[in-house]
């Protein structure tokens, strides 16, 4: 066993707070973050802030996209869900086993974590912290710098790598120790604490579990789009996607791809812009020229079609002020 780790940094306080414990015992580490699919705008700005943490830190940086396969472990994860749709004990052994690969590579001897021991109510608890450490093929390699004393000691603390008597012994939902731990470090580089990832958000929920029910071939940008615009289903086989603002009128443009949607294109006036994906015919048009006129005040829509053969047409919908009672009902997701 040699004096190098892998520290799992989220950018987050916590991870932040681990690695630098370990650092201070001489162990030469090296930061790994992990992105995914169903990362919030908070773990985004987490990020950036683990590009700021390892600059403060003076350590390198590994960024891993967690990538297609874990979308099989959202389907149909071994220990279930949370309260939403996120299989957060299965995420923890997928990542720890992909971190188990790196420390292969990177002929590092053990893992760092920022876990505190019954801070969430799924993953840190005694319990499911046993269960994910023995999946993750990784027994006794795993060091939880800032709950260590409330676990047998690791294999580095055995073997005398790491000093245990300067492990420390924080537990529960409190983050007061943190911040004095990281004031004594002198540490500003944290992303504030709190906050999973879009699975665990009801809204995104919904329309995950809508796309895993109606659309089995689906793509990585169909999950990219799950985090954009109002969604319909308007059929089994149709998907309709209204833009929210301008933005979000720009970015559906930019994921547009011929081969995968339909775009619409209000002409006129001032309103969204919507794609679609599915079989489409003239109830579908008209329906999609009524939201999309819905929401741009604008009773008798025109809108251009572009098709996926590259032709562009117009349609004009007779004239309908209301959103369609059913749309509004039940097929309408906002997104998170
Ligand atoms: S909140 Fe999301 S990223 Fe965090 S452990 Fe759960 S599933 Fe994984």
């Amino acid at each position: 066993m040699n004096k190098k780790a892998i520290s799992l940094l989220s950018g987050g306080l916590d991870s932040v707070l681990s690695t630098k414990v370990i650092m201070e015992q001489g162990i030469d580490v090296i930061a790994l973050h992990f992105t995914s699919p169903f990362s919030s705008k908070r773990e985004k700005e987490r990020g950036l802030q683990a590009v700021r943490a390892v600059s403060e830190l003076g350590i390198g940086l590994i960024l891993k996209h967690k990538g297609p396969e874990f979308i099989d472990v959202v389907r149909s994860p071994r220990y279930g869900y949370g309260k939403n749709i996120n299989p957060c004990i299965d995420c923890r052994i997928f990542m720890l086993h992909k971190t188990r690969e790196i420390m292969e590579e990177e002929q590092a001897s053990f893992v760092v974590t920022g876990e505190v021991l019954g801070q969430r109510p799924m993953s840190q608890r005694r319990d499911t912290i046993r269960i994910i450490e023995k999946a993750s093929g990784l027994e006794g390699l795993i060091v939880r710098p800032l709950s260590a004393m409330h676990f047998s000691p690791s294999i580095p603390e055995q073997e005398g790598i790491l000093d245990r008597d300067k492990l420390l012994d924080f537990s529960g939902r409190s983050r007061t120790p943190q911040f004095r731990l990281a004031e004594k470090y002198n540490l500003t580089e944290f992303g504030s604490p709190g906050g999973g990832c879009l699975l665990t958000d009801p809204i995104f929920t919904k329309k995950l579990k809508d796309l895993f029910e109606y659309d089995k071939a689906f793509t990585m940008k169909d999950l990219e789009l799950l985090s954009i615009g109002r969604h319909f289903r308007l059929r089994a086989d149709t998907k309709l996607i209204v833009g929210r603002n301008e933005a979000e009128n720009d970015k559906l443009i930019s994921l547009w791809s011929a081969h995968a949607y339909i775009s619409f294109y209000p002409i006129g006036f001032s309103g969204p812009v919507a794609i679609l994906k599915g079989a489409f015919d003239d109830d579908i048009i008209n329906t999609t020229a009524n939201i999309m006129g819905y929401y741009g005040k604008n009773e008798s829509p025109v809108i251009s079609i572009e098709s996926n053969n590259g032709t562009v047409n117009r349609h004009v919908v007779e004239k309908r002020s209301i959103m369609p009672e059913e749309l509004l009902a039940g097929t309408q997701q906002e997104a998170s």
